[in-house]
């Protein structure tokens, strides 16, 4: 909960937060292409600074540790901080899928238990859904949770989990039956992270980072109130993550094509000299006018959130829309930077990171679902192409052959 109140009226709060932000960040502009380390002390100091100013959680209910406000108090502070760097990358999950989640589909007793530090920044979350067997086609997992008494047990293996390491808490969906059809049988848990019968394991990137792991779950125990929405509902929870997912990685904080990239590229080719070179002039111009579409597509996406609809395929398209331009911006800075683009900066540098960013940005392309999984999507939920044919669509998950 914060100790200042903040003003609801719309310029009085403006003002608020614009000081809030001169005084907590810096101006876009320095610094690289992608965020260098995990960044995870300054995200819960900056967290807690804004909770204490009373700008955290804008929309979400006071009771439960936001602030109460509208969505044009969003919408307010998203359009003050987009000349800005504010760093929360390292809370993008943690409040781009999990809050909305516990918001959404927690008791009221989840929701006062949890959300109040996970607003703050005291506690940070993670999504605990893929697995070696099971990315694309999630709903085919196989982590089993089994009722014993007044708790559940979990035995497993999630992989590709991001931040798990600095993670406090996680949302985990597991099989609690597997004598019915795979998307039936599916629920989902908070777990502790810390609990010892979870072991987290880093895995190490082709940049050298540590963003993501493999996280092992042996005999874990979980109390029966930590279901999150109802048993065997998991399915249609996981579908409102993912597309909390999609919005988050195509339209906010857990963008890897942030806003801002086009005029850091204008900026770049100033400095280089490049202006006058149409082609340089024409990459330039499709991603800002590229990145005008996904802030266009977000605010559509948001008002829903708002109005508390759960986004539909529109998150495919954002999140699609997302890592194609996170392909552009690779494709125009190395046009830019020509053999320079090669040059490696140490993990902790502050000079530009292109090259990292160049390495990153295919990542975008598959976290939160494939290109090709949202081209399916938007292939048969928004122009009504015929479904993918599923031979198994009836079939008990113990039954479907698997490796
Ligand atoms: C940077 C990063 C961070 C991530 N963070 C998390 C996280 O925090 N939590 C989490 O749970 N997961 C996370 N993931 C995992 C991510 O959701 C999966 O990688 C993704 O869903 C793809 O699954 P997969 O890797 O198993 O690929 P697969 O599903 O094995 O797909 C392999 C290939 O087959 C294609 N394919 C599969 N099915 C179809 C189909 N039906 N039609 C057409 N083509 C198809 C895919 O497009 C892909 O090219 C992260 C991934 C990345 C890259």
């Amino acid at each position: 909960m914060s100790d200042t109140s903040v003003s609801c009226d719309l310029v009085s709060f403006q003002e608020q937060a614009i000081g809030f932000i001169e005084a907590n960040c810096s101006k876009r502009g320095g610094g690289g292409g992608q965020i260098v380390g995990d960044g995870v002390t300054e995200a819960r100091a900056f967290q807690s600074a804004l909770a204490t100013a009373g700008l955290a959680g804008l929309t979400y209910p006071a009771e439960f540790g936001g602030a109460g406000l509208t969505k044009e108090h969003q919408e307010a502070f998203d359009e003050i901080s987009t000349a800005w760097h504010l760093p929360n990358q390292a809370l993008a999950i943690s409040h781009g899928m999990c809050l909305p989640m516990l918001n959404q589909f927690g008791t009221d007793t989840q929701r006062s238990t949890f959300m109040p530090d996970n607003i703050s920044g005291r506690t940070i979350w993670c999504q605990m859904f893929s697995e070696p067997g099971a990315g694309s086609d999630v709903a085919g997992l196989s982590t089993r949770a089994i009722r014993d008494g007044d708790q559940w047990v979990l035995n497993g293996q999630k992989v590709w989990t991001s931040g798990a390491h600095y993670s406090d808490y996680g949302i985990v969906i597991a099989r609690t039956d597997p004598n019915v059809p795979k998307h039936q049988g599916l629920s989902m848990f908070i777990v502790d992270v810390a609990d010892p019968a979870i072991d987290v394991r880093p895995l190490r990137q082709i940049s050298g980072a540590e963003g993501f792991n493999e996280v092992f779950f042996t005999d874990l125990h979980i109390p029966v109130d930590w279901l999150l929405g109802d048993l065997n509902q998991g399915w249609s929870l996981a579908l409102a993550m993912l597309m909390f997912e999609r919005v988050s990685i195509g339209t906010g904080a857990g963008a890897l094509a942030g806003e801002w990239q086009s005029q850091r590229l204008i900026n770049l080719a100033e400095q280089l000299d490049q202006t006058q070179d149409p082609c340089v002039r024409q990459g330039l111009a499709d991603l800002w006018i590229r990145e005008r579409i996904k802030v266009f597509v977000g605010k559509r996406i948001r008002d829903a959130v708002s109005a508390g609809k759960v986004p539909g395929p529109e998150g495919s398209i954002a999140k699609l829309n997302g890592a194609l331009l996170a392909r552009s911006i690779r494709d125009v800075s190395m046009q830019l930077l020509g053999p320079a683009g090669q040059a490696w900066e140490p993990e902790g540098g502050t000079g530009e990171q292109w090259s990292n960013f160049c390495l990153a940005a295919a990542a975008a392309s598959i976290a939160g679902g494939t290109d090709e999984v949202q081209r399916n999507i938007i292939g048969e939920r928004v122009l009504g192409l015929p479904r993918e044919p599923n031979p198994f669509k009836d079939v008990a998950w113990e039954q479907v052959p698997r490796n």
